[in-house]
């Protein structure tokens, strides 16, 4: 009896947790921040909070359903982490302020490879940083190689950085335009986007979308550093913009991903223009020194049919193509319909869901993160695609519900797949 109680309190427990994270994920979508562009403002803050507590890392990361994602990052260089591998995961779950002292000292953590490897972690100071409506969607940490006190005045310190973190959060929801390359923000240009596809839509009018993406932009990064690589960025952006047309939509969507809504374009005109930016972005003329080589983009092209009515499925599609491109080998342009042939596909719903994939061997389970969903597949975001098989089975946590996928596109984060049977 008292058994069965307290296993009936433990999983009611466990579904608040599930849907209060479901929540959690939803929170952070509505702010639109995972993989937008580096910000100076957040820069700052983590050089302040190396200066401010005398610490080697200062961080502002978000955290979604399966990676820690870092908005910026002072004194270690990271791109993202697995979820599960962090500390920052603990603030995230317990809601609160996180203090370790000396990290080998603590039972959590003294095993923790970044304690007792290279990383050669000691104190940890993580803030919560909370939405409006009290959901912690990341962390803002010091963190430092040697063990350390921290103050109640410190914390309270790094709590109220934390607040003016979020403050920016907020406000960046309201900016047009992205600060380095004048291009729309990706609010701006979705809400711009939307409002044209229904436009053509009621017209039967045909509209394309492209997305293109910097090859080896991370090569420019590392060779050149990175204010060469932010050139290059204002650079592909401009070349985009002298050969777009004035009724072209033109967008920002993450670091060195571009988006463009042409308005009036079938397949072949929107095929033709994105053909005509490739050849602009590999002869603009960069200045010596700043790229180790030419620069190239990748295209991916999706056009309005009754197969995709809304903006976030053209856009899910022209990625899908986009990284088919990468794949095939980079430079060049692909439509979404020679990805797939031409029948109707359902809608995708930009989501942000936990999931689980199922992949038996010695790691049975990997977490993953539902980007876009839809009837009949959907697009998921992991921390290496490459141990993942074609075929398997996706938990849809907190749904309760298993459904059967093969990989139709891939690339090193990113699975598209088609499920073998509907999901409604
Ligand atoms: P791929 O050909 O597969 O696209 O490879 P890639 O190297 O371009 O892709 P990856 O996603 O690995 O690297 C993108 C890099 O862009 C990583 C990130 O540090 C950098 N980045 C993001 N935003 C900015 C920015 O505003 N300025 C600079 N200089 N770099 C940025
Ligand atoms: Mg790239
Ligand atoms: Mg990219």
């Amino acid at each position: 009896m008292h058994d069965t109680g307290s296993a009936q309190m433990s999983n009611d427990a466990t579904h608040a947790a599930v849907s209060r994270e479901a929540e959690r994920l939803i929170a952070l979508e509505r702010l639109d921040m995972l993989d937008a562009p580096k910000d100076e403002g957040f820069e700052r803050v983590v050089r302040l909070i190396k200066d401010i507590f005398s610490v080697e890392i200062g961080l502002v990361s978000l955290i979604d359903a399966h990676r820690q994602w870092y908005q910026a990052c002072a004194g270690i260089a990271v791109g993202e982490m697995p979820r599960s591998a962090t500390f920052c995961r603990v603030v995230v779950d317990e809601e609160k302020a996180m203090v370790i002292e000396d990290a080998t000292k603590d039972r959590r953590f003294a095993d923790h490879p970044f304690v007792t490897g290279d990383a050669h972690i000691r104190f940890y100071a993580g803030m919560p940083l909370k939405t409006r409506e009290g959901f912690t969607i990341g962390t803002l940490c010091a963190i430092d190689r040697q063990p350390r006190q921290f103050s109640g005045r410190e914390e309270r310190i790094l709590e109220e950085i934390a607040g003016t973190v979020m403050d920016r959060i907020e406000l960046l929801q309201f900016a047009a335009t992205d600060g380095l390359t004048n291009a729309m923000t990706r609010r701006a240009f979705r809400t711009e986007a939307e409002g044209m596809v229904t436009k053509a839509r009621r017209k039967a009018a045909p509209l394309s979308v492209i997305t293109l993406d910097i090859d080896h932009f991370k090569r420019i990064n590392d060779t050149s550093g990175h204010a060469a690589g932010d050139e290059v960025l204002k650079a592909v952006a401009a070349a985009c913009r002298d050969t777009l047309g004035p009724d072209a939509l033109f967008g920002r969507l993450g670091g060195e991903e571009f988006a463009i809504v042409l308005p009036g374009a079938d397949r072949v005109a929107s095929l033709a223009m994105a053909e005509t930016l490739r050849a602009a972005i590999l002869a603009q003329p960069l200045r010596a020194g700043l790229a180790p080589g030419p620069v190239t983009a990748s295209f991916g092209l999706s056009t309005l049919s009754g197969a995709n009515e809304d903006i976030d499925t053209l856009l899910a599609q022209a990625d899908a193509a986009m990284y088919r491109a990468k794949h095939d080998g980079r430079n060049r342009c692909i439509a979404w319909n020679d990805v797939r042939p031409p029948r109707p596909a359902s809608r995708r719903r930009r989501v942000v869901k936990a999931g689980t994939i199922i992949v038996g061997g010695e790691q049975p389970l990997v977490a993953c993160t539902i980007r876009t969903l839809g009837e009949d597949g959907a697009g998921l975001k992991v921390s290496d695609a490459a141990e993942i098989p074609d075929a398997f089975v996706l938990v849809i946590d907190g749904e309760g519900r298993e459904v059967s996928c093969r990989v139709t596109t891939r690339d090193r984060q990113r699975l598209d797949v088609s499920f073998s049977a509907a999901y409604a």
